[in-house]
């Protein structure tokens, strides 16, 4: 069969949507994307069972919407799947329309955590054919490929549980899903070291499922269940990034694999990268973290296997918030762990959330007070910041349905692309007051100590051009919540 895989071209004027590697969606001003491992490894897989790829992401190749159907149209699939997510999932309908009306033949397949939620609802909405639930799209595509090569009719609704094996998969390929499309100054504003990518060999999504895990992330509903990888894999990873001239991997594992399987990692990267510490080493590693993971002995692992990167999911500085959203961790958990890693000189970023319905405008301050701190003491580097937004699937967004703290209605799905709050948030505060807070997150870390600190700290022509993107970032985010962005009426 011949299949495309990709992200369409939406020409919508708020900007460009963040599908791939996502928990949280967001619309950003300038063009970003990221390498989407999972779609990639569908791809990979897919051509490994004979079948004919072409890996078409509109966005990140620049495509304006004319330009991709007229790509589709020459390569004439038999099979287009794309990943969509909330606030892009409207948009997306009308192009499902228009390749259905341009290629009737081709079977068309809807996928990702939205879709996951809801599929009944892109089924009604649009004349997509297969709505692909559960987050191993990868599995599920082969799956659907087959019977459809077998001369099946699969249609509607198509569950694919994530019990698929990970041990099975291959290293992904990344020429075959033109990875430089995401390895350089357009990819993920996260790599010092360009280009860089993204895997997600360690495992499927997060250990992290107490209770069902966090209550705002969308992978809870993708992935309920935890699987790892093994570390021969994630080496092969490794390997074949090096290869190609890769020196930055953020592995994207929802929090990365501890214990055994991170002592026996951290020794395989540090014999791979010659003992060598991160700017120095062959390939400069990423990953996420829980905070209070981690000892003091285990960060400094980290830092000789050539580890830089580890992304720390704050989310709030306030008791009672890590409680109502079983964040799973006490507030000096994450002073602790930022300190600890930063010790064994690895470059910690948080992230952290404002918006929350029950969240009072002093808590919000709070946890703007609590990252300024950990700026001031040099125990983080970076952070992001974004406003709580339930997606459907997620028990925040049945607790909203609940409680009544939707400010818009399920199904204007347009209002979810982060531009302001979808949840009544804590004090009545407007959604100005919102943004204002967001801004100033971002803004609470540009004192003169830490901009001194940064200047002494450059030490090669990576630490210059990483600190000048992070400024062209922050410039970027700022605007990203401005409330300035172009509204899109709902279709
Ligand atoms: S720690 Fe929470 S937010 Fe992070 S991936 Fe796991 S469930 Fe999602």
């Amino acid at each position: 069969m011949k299949i495309c895989l990709g992200y369409p071209s939406l020409d919508d004027p708020r900007g460009f949507h963040q599908v791939g590697q996502n928990r949280q969606a967001q619309v950003f001003s300038a063009p970003a994307f990221i390498y989407p491992y999972i779609p990639a490894m569908a791809a990979t897989l897919l051509k490994r069972a004979g079948h004919e790829i072409l890996w078409l992401d509109g966005p990140a190749e620049g495509l304006t919407w004319a330009q991709q159907l007229q790509q589709l149209e020459t390569f004439q699939p038999d099979l287009l799947a794309w990943e969509v997510k909330t606030p892009s999932v409207i948009g997306t309908w009308g192009k499902v329309d228009a390749v259905k009306q341009a290629l009737p033949r081709c079977a068309t397949v809807l996928m990702g955590d939205h879709v996951t939620a809801l599929p009944q609802e892109s089924l009604d909405r649009c004349a997509v054919d297969i709505a692909l639930t559960g987050g191993d799209y990868d599995f599920g595509l082969v799956e659907i490929a087959k019977r459809l090569s077998a001369g099946e009719s699969v249609r509607g609704v198509f569950h694919q549980p994530t019990t698929g094996d990970l041990k099975t998969l291959p290293v992904v390929d990344r020429q075959l899903t033109k990875w430089r499309l995401y390895g350089y100054e357009r990819g993920s504003g996260n790599y010092k070291y360009l280009p860089g990518t993204h895997s997600m060999a360690g495992g499927r999504d997060c250990w992290w499922r107490h209770d069902g895990g966090c209550t705002f992330c969308s992978w809870t509903n993708t992935f309920k269940n935890w699987r790892v990888g093994t570390v021969d894999q994630f080496m092969a990873e490794v390997e074949s990034c090096a290869s190609l001239g890769i020196r930055e991997l953020f592995d994207d594992t929802g929090t990365f694999p501890i214990g055994a399987w991170l002592q026996d990692c951290c020794e395989r990267l540090i014999k791979f990268n010659e003992g060598k510490r991160h700017g120095r080493c062959r390939v400069t590693i990423g990953c996420n973290m829980r905070p209070g993971a981690l000892k003091q002995s285990e960060w400094n692992l980290l830092g000789r296997a050539g580890f830089r990167f580890i992304l720390f999911g704050l989310e709030s500085a306030n008791h009672e918030t890590l409680v109502r959203i079983n964040k799973g961790q006490k507030e000096h958990d994450m002073e602790t762990s930022a300190r600890m890693a930063k010790g064994a000189g690895l470059e910690p970023h948080v992230t952290c959330m404002v918006g929350y319905p029950w969240e009072s405008k002093e808590g919000a301050a709070r946890t703007i007070r609590f990252t300024q701190e950990l700026f001031a003491r040099g125990w983080i580097d970076t952070l992001q910041a974004t406003i709580c937004i339930p997606y459907p699937g997620t028990a925040l967004y049945r607790q909203c349905v609940e409680h009544g703290w939707l400010k818009y209605p399920p199904g204007d799905w347009n209002q979810w692309d982060m531009s302001k709050p979808v949840m009544t948030p804590g004090d009545n505060m407007s959604d100005d007051e919102v943004l204002a807070m967001t801004r100033g997150i971002y803004k609470s870390f540009v004192t003169p100590r830490f901009l001194v600190r940064k200047l002494i700290s450059v030490r090669s022509r990576d630490d210059l051009k990483f600190l000048a993107r992070g400024a062209r970032l922050l410039w970027g985010h700022l605007t990203d919540f401005s409330g300035r962005r172009p509204q899109v009426a709902v279709h």
